[in-house]
């Protein structure tokens, strides 16, 4: 098996090309393939290297690493320009040398359904000597295909049997007046170059599929086995685009997406097990994956899947492979270490491991967790105000009796999570109040926040310098006569 991946480099890694690149290469490390990659760069205007490098990158981000290549759609216009003149040298394609303007014209004028029937018609009253003694004089022309009568039929991996009336496909184009080649004949020759068995592609190419099928066949190679994975739709039915969020795989990484959920989130887009899994590894993946669980109905893109997916990702994720993550997330939201107050752990040290770790199973994003560890580091977290409505602005001066009854209950003993509770809820307990009662203005006091790990884990986290000073603080601004709360 020898499959292939051929994105276009006139923009970056879609999630629909990186979809099929997937399906590609799990088919390949399931079955002891070959995973080719090939730059489809022949349309010179739109491509650029650094949307081959974009691509590549999104590839090794993915961890779908090619056997074979990158090789460039560019560096085989000669052999796909001699195939085109194989195929006259044969008779199975003729010279053109109608104005493609008045051929449509004339076409339309006569009621004749296709301007190519047209174009046979003259090529054929012309005669092969003429055409050759023009062509030598230098006139201008294209080469089609002569297109015979029948049907185009094949096996789809994913649509069963496939059948086109031949007399509905024109004689194709195979080389332009101006000498280059089209479109599918490049495929067509460098899939057969390539030796692949396999092309599995969007949808989206199904009405490729019978021209180029023509085209083995009148150059007499192998035609590979098709499979046609459904579109990708936003969660409004249509087609998935930029309208819909980011739809290049890199502005995930940026998000704090983790490639082993991307890779799993994109396996279910048209795919599934066939139980009832969702959460599934690398290893699983390429182990269940098979065309035949390949849906035909178009996949909808669930971004809330995506992140759950991420969430559960991150909350198995080992944190020491968290920790440059969380550091370039930080960094980007202006918290590099240098930010951090006195007492916050140090970046490459076990406290800020175990920080990420914490945070790691509540998070849904390497983004959102960083942003979660900012109170860990900040010398004074800023303090959410919603939060401040509901744990400390009914009564300030309940608030700053329990959170000075916590204080003095919290340092009265070891810091270890246990003692901690112990203390804290024989606290509540004095002051003839629920444990909440006091946990809730606490952690507000030390996070700034209404959400946080557990309380006690909070607390061991901070140590206890860093909680009497949060503290200490909260207590000034409970009992600062001019503060309003509400
Ligand atoms: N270069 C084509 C694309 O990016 C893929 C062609 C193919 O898979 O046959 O859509």
């Amino acid at each position: 098996m020898r499959v292939r991946f051929p994105p276009s480099p006139t923009g970056y890694l879609h999630v629909g090309g990186a979809r099929t690149a997937l399906f590609n290469w799990l088919l390949a490390r399931g079955r002891g393939g070959t995973f080719v990659l090939r730059i489809e760069d022949t349309d010179r205007e739109r491509s650029s290297e650094a949307h081959t490098r974009a691509i590549l990158d999104g590839l090794t981000w993915l961890g779908l690493e090619w056997d074979e290549g990158p090789y460039f759609q560019s560096d085989g216009v000669e052999r796909h320009r001699a195939e085109a003149l194989r195929l006259l040298a044969s008779g199975r394609a003729y010279r053109d040398f109608t104005d493609p303007d008045a051929l449509r014209a004339e076409a339309q004028a006569r009621g004749i359904g296709h301007p190519s029937i047209l174009a046979r018609e003259k090529a054929d009253a012309l005669g092969a000597d003429e055409a050759r003694r023009r062509a030598e004089a230098g006139e201008p022309h294209a080469l089609r295909l002569r297109v015979p009568e029948g049907r185009t039929e094949w096996d789809d991996l994913v649509h069963g049997a496939m059948s086109f009336s031949n007399a509905d496909l024109d004689d194709l184009v195979i080389l332009r007046s101006d000498g280059s080649p089209v479109y599918n004949l490049a495929v067509v020759s460098d899939d057969a170059d390539q030796g692949i068995t396999h092309v599995i592609r969007g949808d989206d190419h199904l009405s490729n599929t019978p021209k180029q099928i023509l085209l083995y066949r009148a150059l007499e190679v192998p035609v590979p086995v098709f499979g046609h994975v459904p579109m990708i739709l936003g969660p409004d039915g249509k087609r998935l685009s930029k309208r819909h969020g980011a739809t290049a795989v890199g502005d995930y990484a940026a998000q704090g997406i983790l490639p082993e959920a991307m890779v799993n989130f994109l396996a279910l887009l048209g795919w599934n097990p066939g139980d009832e899994r969702e959460v599934m590894g690398r290893d699983e993946l390429v182990a269940a994956f098979s065309m035949d669980r390949v849906q035909k109905k178009s996949a909808v893109f669930d971004t809330d899947k995506l992140l759950w997916l991420n969430g559960r990702v991150l909350a198995e994720a080992d944190p020491a492979v968290l920790v440059p993550l969380v550091l370039d997330r930080l960094e980007a939201h202006g918290w590099a270490p240098a930010r951090w107050g006195p007492g916050a752990p140090a970046p490459d040290g076990p406290g800020f491991r175990r920080l990420v770790g914490l945070l790691a199973s509540r998070a849904r994003t390497v983004d959102e967790l960083a942003l979660d560890a900012v109170p860990y580091l900040a010398d004074d977290p800023e303090r959410d105000p919603d939060a401040v409505a509901k744990h400390w602005a009914k009564d300030p001066q309940a608030a700053a009796r329990r959170l000075e009854a916590a204080l003095e209950a919290a340092t009265a003993g070891p810091w270890d999570e246990e003692s901690l509770e112990t203390r804290l809820r024989a606290c509540a307990e004095e002051l003839g109040v629920g444990a909440g009662k006091l946990i809730h203005p606490l952690r507000l006091a030390v996070t700034g926040r209404s959400r946080s790990p557990g309380i006690f884990e909070v607390l061991v986290l901070l140590g206890p310098n860093r909680v009497r000073t949060r503290v200490e603080r909260a207590l000034a601004y409970l009992r600062a006569p001019d503060v309003s709360l509400s």
